[in-house]
């Protein structure tokens, strides 16, 4: 066998070994999402501190603020806790002016962190909230009015520490494959016992199963985070597709690729920094857990490095050809062909660059932990907002 064929087979197979485990995984939670269960509303609903933790977020405050005291919940049990990392905006006097006029018969207090970081914001209400359960939120995503009635059933079941939301993109957005694959591979980990990958567009936790935890403040992924320490706790975390959050059309920017990193790399660093999550004392969870770990960290590399290998021996078969025959091209060939023809291909080869693009710059030293919002989606959230009423 001549080098070159040797070097597309060995591609081949590389990819072909990277994918099994990931494909094996998505496959088992296909079937198990299927199964999801609902609990019923509870008698009682309980009481619920929302936390909002804001960087400067003036164009969309108010009717994110709105969207909260309209919410189908008693707003008596409901005592809200804007968080605000020194705003250079007016976010926070927009938002207390507006609380003021609006927000009559419910308890709300905002808060200051000098240091930015949305994580040190969610360590510092760790400490301030005063109610069993917690609902947290993103100021830029939309949610229904049924979201905290949604949550609050969950919490019935004394096992279960947290729950997220599920972000729902129009069928026609080029993003929706890969959302939905996303969405079901969460369900399904959550079937099976909890997955590692949160939410933070809305989601909500048990006090207790958070306990004396606190979060990594240097790193962004404060929602992942969370979920990892309350099943490190001994208890569940969990998505529901029911509590559905919506983000505007607007491709350019939900698709953003800098937004993609920095999600990558907090999602790449509470998965090292929780590794032995991987244990045996998790029970399913440990291999939930290894399976996203492995498909966080070194998937990317494998099939990034298995498709380099197959273009590189594409292009030496073009370079010797036609001493070796017309096989070093056609096959390799056919293969990139055939590769760049799949969605799905092409969207793993996609995801797998952000997270290596995540890893180099984790590598030099460049952490993504403070960033500025996407100003487009904002204005994007608030055209959609006025339009639907
Ligand atoms: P994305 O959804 O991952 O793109 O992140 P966002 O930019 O929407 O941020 C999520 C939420 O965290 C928003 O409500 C932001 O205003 C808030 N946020 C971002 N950075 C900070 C920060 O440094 N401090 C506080 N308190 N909140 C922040
Ligand atoms: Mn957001």
């Amino acid at each position: 066998m001549e080098v070159s064929e040797a070097t597309w087979l060995f591609g081949v197979m590389l990819a072909f070994a990277a994918v099994t485990p990931p494909a094996l995984h998505y496959l088992k939670a296909k079937t198990l999402a299927a199964t999801q269960q609902f609990p019923e509303d509870p008698p009682n609903l309980p009481k619920l501190t929302i936390l909002l933790p804001v960087r400067n977020e003036s164009i969309v405050i108010r009717d994110k603020l709105d969207e909260i005291l309209g919410m189908e919940y008693p707003l008596s049990r409901v005592s809200l806790l804007v968080v605000d990392s020194s705003s250079t905006d007016q976010t926070e006097s927009l938002a207390r002016e507006h609380l003021e006029k609006n927000a009559e018969g419910v308890s709300w207090k905002i808060e200051n962190a000098e240091r930015l970081g949305k994580s040190i914001a969610v360590n510092m209400a760790l400490d301030a909230i005063e109610t069993e359960i917690f609902v947290m939120m993103d100021a830029d995503a939309m949610l229904q009015p049924s979201s905290l009635r949604l949550l609050a059933r969950w919490f019935q079941d004394p096992m279960i520490g947290a729950v997220c939301g599920q972000l729902n993109l129009p069928h026609e957005s080029p993003r929706h494959p890969y959302r939905s694959r996303f969405n079901t591979l969460r369900v399904g980990e959550s079937v099976n016992d909890s997955t590692p990958i949160f939410e933070g567009s809305i989601c909500a936790f048990r006090m207790s199963a958070i306990g004396h935890s606190r979060i990594d403040s240097g790193n962004n992924a404060d929602d992942s985070q969370l979920a990892m320490v309350v099943r490190r706790n001994g208890f569940r975390a969990i998505m529901d597709p029911e509590i559905k959050f919506f983000e505007p059309n607007s491709e350019k920017s939900t698709g953003k690729r800098s937004r993609r990193v920095r999600r990558a790399q907090g999602l790449s660093r509470a998965f090292w920094a929780n590794r032995n999550l991987r244990s045996k004392r998790y029970g399913a969870y440990a291999s939930v857990f290894s399976s996203q770990l492995y498909f966080h960290l070194i998937f990317p590399w494998l099939f990034s490095v298995s498709v380099a290998i197959i273009c590189l021996s594409f292009i030496c078969g073009i370079l010797e050809f036609p001493e070796n025959g017309w096989h070093t091209v056609f096959f390799p060939g056919a293969i990139l062909v055939m590769g760049s023809a799949s969605g799905t291909c092409r969207g793993i080869l996609d995801g797998s660059l952000v997270l290596i693009q995540s890893h180099l710059l984790l590598l030099t030293g460049r952490r993504l932990h403070i960033w500025e919002p996407d100003a487009e989606m904002r204005l994007a959230i608030r055209r959609n907002r006025r339009e639907s009423g």
